[in-house]
C-alpha cells in the first residue's frame, strides 16, 4: 500500500515558514487578488487566499470587477497595483468571464515582472526555463516541494508528466528537468500514453479527466500526484487518478483533496515574501 502524501501538513508547514519570516519583517509583503465576474469557484479561491495571507502575515487587498468592466478597465487597475508599494504581488483570477472582450495574455502581461506571484509572466517563464528565476508557477513548485518533503529525488528517475498546459505541465516538466529526471510529456495526441506511463518512476497527472490513470498503466512502486482537480458524476472533488486502485501499486501518491491544492496556495504565500525581498523589504 502506498504513502499518502499529506498536502495539507506540508503546506501548513510551509506557510508556519512563511509566517515566521514576515513577523521579524519590519514591511509587511502585500498580496492583491482581482477576480472579474462572480464565479462560484473563483470566489472560494480568493476566500481561501485572504484565509492563507491572514495566517501568514501578509496584506491583502482584494477587487472584484463585474463580468462587464472591460479590458481598459482590468489593465488600470493592474497598473495602479503596480505602482502601489504596499502591493508586492497581483493575482487576476484565471479564466476571465466568456462571452466578453477580454484578453487574457495582455493581462498577464501587464503584471510588473517582479509582482508576478504566479510565474506567468513570459519575462519569467523565460528566467524557469534557463534555471535562474525568483518565482516558480505555483502548482509545479507545490508538487516538486511535497516530493522534496518526501525525499522524493527525480535524479536519474523516469518521469512522465501528463498535460502540456502552461501553467502545470510545461513547467512541471521543467522543474523535473532541472532537477535531472528524464522526462516525457504526454498530452492529448500522445499515441499509447498507456504504455509511457508504465514506464514512469515518477508519474505526474494534469489532465482533468477523472479516471484516466488507472492501477494497469502505473509501475509498482512508483511515485504519483494526482494535480487535477475535477468533480466526479456525483460532484464530488477528484483527481485524474483512480485512487483507490493505484493506491495498492504506487509507492506514494497524492489525495484529491489534500494533496496538490493546498500546496498551490502555500506556494503563492512563499512567492509573495520572495517578491516584497525583492522589492527591498526587510
Ligand atoms: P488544461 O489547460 O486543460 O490542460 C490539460 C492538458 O491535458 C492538455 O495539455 C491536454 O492536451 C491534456 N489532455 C487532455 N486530454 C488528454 C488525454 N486524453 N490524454 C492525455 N492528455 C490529455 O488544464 P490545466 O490547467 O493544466 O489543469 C489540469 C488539471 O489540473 C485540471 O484538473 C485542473 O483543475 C487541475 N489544476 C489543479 C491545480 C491545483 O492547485 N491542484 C492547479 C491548476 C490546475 P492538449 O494540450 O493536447 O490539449
Amino acid at each position: 500500500m502506498a504513502t499518502i502524501i499529506d498536502g495539507k501538513a506540508v503546506a501548513q508547514k510551509t506557510k508556519a515558514a512563511v509566517a515566521e519570516e514576515t513577523k521579524r519583517m519590519s514591511q509587511r509583503p502585500g498580496l492583491a487578488v482581482i477576480i472579474v465576474g462572480d464565479d462560484p469557484a473563483s470566489r472560494v479561491y480568493v476566500n481561501g487566499k485572504r484565509k492563507d495571507c491572514e495566517e501568514c502575515g501578509i496584506y491583502s487587498e482584494e477587487y472584484t470587477l463585474p463580468a462587464d468592466a472591460g479590458q481598459k478597465a482590468l489593465l488600470e487597475l493592474i497598473d495602479a497595483l503596480n505602482a502601489q508599494d504596499n502591493i508586492d504581488g497581483i493575482l487576476c483570477q484565471l479564466p476571465l468571464p466568456a462571452g466578453y472582450d477580454y484578453d487574457e495574455k495582455e493581462v498577464i502581461y501587464r503584471i510588473d515582472p517582479s509582482k508576478d506571484v504566479d510565474a506567468f509572466h513570459p519575462f519569467n517563464v523565460g528566467r524557469i526555463m534557463i534555471g535562474d528565476y525568483d518565482f516558480l508557477p505555483c502548482t509545479p513548485a507545490g508538487v516538486m516541494h511535497l516530493m522534496d518533503e518526501y525525499q522524493i529525488n527525480p535524479e536519474g528517475k523516469r518521469c512522465v508528466v501528463l498535460g502540456r498546459s502552461n501553467i502545470v505541465g510545461k513547467p512541471q516538466s521543467m522543474l523535473l528537468l532541472h532537477r535531472h529526471g528524464t522526462v516525457t510529456v504526454c498530452h492529448s495526441r500522445t499515441p499509447n500514453m498507456e504504455e509511457v506511463v508504465r514506464e514512469a518512476d515518477i508519474l505526474i497527472s494534469a489532465v482533468g479527466k477523472p479516471g484516466i490513470v488507472t492501477a494497469d498503466m502505473v509501475k509498482p512502486g512508483a511515485v504519483v500526484i494526482d494535480v487535477a482537480m475535477n468533480r466526479n458524476e456525483a460532484g464530488k472533488l477528484c483527481g485524474d487518478v483512480d485512487f483507490e486502485s493505484v493506491q495498492k501499486v504506487a509507492s506514494y501518491i497524492t489525495p484529491v483533496p489534500g494533496g496538490v491544492g493546498p500546496m498551490t496556495r502555500a506556494v503563492l504565500m512563499k512567492n509573495t515574501l520572495t517578491a516584497a525581498k525583492l522589492h527591498g523589504k526587510h
